[in-house]
Formats: structure tokens, C-alpha cells, sequence
């Protein structure tokens, strides 16, 4: 069975969307990701950083859905990571409130023992220092490694994150980071600009627009299911990824053919994400409500024409 190495913020959010608002309740890249990726069954564990302030409950939570969270450090007297969020009346956009990094701001990554060779890296979103400390400790490099990252760290930490875009084989950003990323307005010549910095594929999200797969010159477009009910939108990201890796990872084949259904797979998680508030319906999400789904994500991409 394949292992699974995720990193990213474990941490409290506050979320504000038109239909209600939470107080701190758990968010993280981590988190979503590793909800997401837990639907596949492979071997998945978190290399975090969270405050005494933290629920051992919330971990609970991971531990059930049988996520191993030994490398998530918990510093007693420093703060868990806090992010305010308030969404605008179309849900499409959002404006960042807080960022408090706390226990985040000085975060040495170690990799567990039992995690020191992943085949599958997934770098969530999270300081790109952090992200390239834990492909140092990885003696052999995995299979495939997925980052994601944000305008935040385009912002503040470009250098560190130009380094690091270097290592990997796989982005996904939304498609506004795109634009941020390459200078180009076009998502087709921000994929080329961003070959050239080094993932060899380029996964542009577009939130309930979809998202597209890019690799050299092939692209595929997923579509996002057009949905009843959005509640919140946080996590959406990080659970398409989830879904991605989860998917890759289950299946062991890294060819753009596989990647499609990746991204697909991703599509898939993301829009039961959105249903409630937070983590909620991840964490009580079947395999049943997963695989039907599927099908009306087939239905809703088939169609028979004639070209000649
Ligand atoms: P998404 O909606 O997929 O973009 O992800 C939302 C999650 O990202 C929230 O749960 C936040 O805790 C987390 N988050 C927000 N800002 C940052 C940041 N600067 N670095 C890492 N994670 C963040």
C-alpha cells in the first residue's frame, strides 16, 4: 500500500459567508486534504504544527478517519494558526480577515520515522520554507509531489517559493494565483510560464467553474457539479487536492491519462465540501454518496456528436 506524506496548516477558522457565520472552529490545507484523501484508504499521515490551545477532540476526529497525526507538533504554550475569512454575496470570492501565523511562525518540520519515505508528497498550502524543509528530509524522492499554495506566499515569501515550485511535479492554484504567479492574463500561457519555473503539470482551479489539467500541450477541464446547495466554500481547495493525491496515490499511476480521473476525483470531494459549514461534511462523508456522484459527474460531461 502506497503512503501518503501531507503538509500543511492545521488550524482555526472563522468563517463568514452570506448564510451565517462560525466562530474558531477546525480548518487547516491539512485538515481538508487529509479528510479528502482518506476516502481512497491509503496509508495517510500530517506533518503540522498546532498550540496547547488545540482540541486533542479535533485530532480525534483525524485519528478516526484513520489519518496518523504523530507529526503534528504541539507546542503547550504557543497558538494554534488562525484564519478569518469573509465571503462576498456571490460565494466565487473571498477577503482574508486575519492570518495570525502564531505557533506556524517559527515551525520546524520533522518528518516521523514512519513517514520518512512517502511515495506521495503532498505539499499543502503553508510557508514554502516549510514545505521545502520536508522534501529535504525525504532521502528518496516520492513518486509524484503535489504543492499548493496561495497568494499570501506569492506576497511575502517569493524567493523561498520559487525554490520550491522547483522540486515539484504537480501544482494547483486558483486561477487568479495563476495570473499572479505567471503575469499572464491567459491560463494557457500562465501553465507555459509556469512549466518553466518547474511542475510539469499545472492544475488551475476555478472554483465552481471547474478546474483544468495542463501538461506540455494537453489539457483537460473538469467541470465543478453545478450544486443545489453552497454553503461555504473553505476547503474547497484543499479537499480537490485531497481527492487528487487520494486518487493517485490509490492507483499508483502517475500518467496524465490517470491524472484526468484525478482531477476528476478531486472535483468530486470538493463539491460535498461546500454543502456545510467547515469540515462538517467531510467528516461524515460514505462511499456510496462518493460513487453516485461519480456517475452524475458522468452525466453531466458525455455527449455523443458527430465531427466530420
Ligand atoms: P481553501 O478554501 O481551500 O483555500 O483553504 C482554506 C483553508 O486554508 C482554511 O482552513 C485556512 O485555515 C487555510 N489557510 C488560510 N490562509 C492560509 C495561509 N496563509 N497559509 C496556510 N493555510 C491557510
Amino acid at each position: 500500500m502506497s503512503k501518503l506524506l501531507i503538509v500543511g496548516t492545521v488550524a482555526f477558522d472563522a468563517i463568514e459567508t452570506p448564510f451565517g457565520k462560525t466562530d474558531k472552529i477546525l480548518g487547516g490545507a491539512a485538515t481538508y486534504i487529509s479528510l479528502s484523501a482518506s476516502q481512497f484508504g491509503v496509508e495517510s499521515g500530517i506533518v503540522s504544527v498546532v498550540g496547547g490551545d488545540f482540541p486533542k477532540e479535533y485530532l480525534k476526529k483525524l485519528n478516526d478517519r484513520n489519518i496518523n497525526t504523530d507529526g503534528i507538533e504541539i507546542i503547550e504554550e504557543g497558538k494554534t494558526f488562525f484564519w478569518k475569512g469573509k465571503y462576498h454575496n456571490d460565494l466565487n470570492s473571498r477577503d482574508t480577515l486575519i492570518t495570525d501565523l502564531n505557533v506556524l511562525a517559527d515551525f520546524n518540520p520533522v518528518v516521523p520515522e514512519k513517514f520518512i519515505q512517502p511515495e506521495f508528497l503532498m505539499l499543502g498550502n503553508l510557508h514554502p520554507a516549510v514545505q521545502m524543509a520536508v522534501i529535504n528530509q525525504i532521502p528518496v524522492r516520492p513518486k509524484l509531489v503535489v504543492l499548493d499554495t496561495m497568494n499570501f506566499w506569492m506576497d511575502n515569501t517569493w524567493d523561498a517559493l520559487m525554490e520550491v515550485i522547483a522540486k515539484i511535479d504537480v501544482i494547483t492554484i486558483n486561477d487568479e494565483e495563476a495570473r499572479q504567479l505567471s503575469g499572464e492574463y491567459s491560463l494557457v500561457k500562465a501553465a507555459q510560464k509556469i512549466y518553466e519555473m518547474g511542475p510539469k503539470y499545472v492544475v488551475i482551479k476555478k472554483g465552481e467553474h471547474g478546474a483544468l489539467l495542463f501538461h506540455e500541450d494537453n489539457v483537460f477541464f473538469a467541470p465543478a457539479l453545478p450544486l443545489e446547495e453552497v454553503f461555504d466554500p473553505t476547503g474547497a481547495g484543499d479537499t480537490f487536492a485531497g481527492g487528487f493525491i487520494g486518487h493517485m496515490a490509490k492507483t499508483e499511476d502517475i500518467s496524465f491519462e490517470n491524472m484526468k480521473r484525478g482531477v476528476i476525483a478531486g472535483s468530486n470531494l470538493a463539491s460535498f465540501c461546500v454543502e456545510k459549514f467547515g469540515t462538517e461534511r467531510m467528516e461524515n462523508l460514505t462511499h456510496n454518496e462518493i460513487q453516485e456522484r461519480l456517475l452524475q459527474f458522468k452525466l453531466l460531461t458525455q455527449f455523443d456528436i458527430e465531427i466530420g
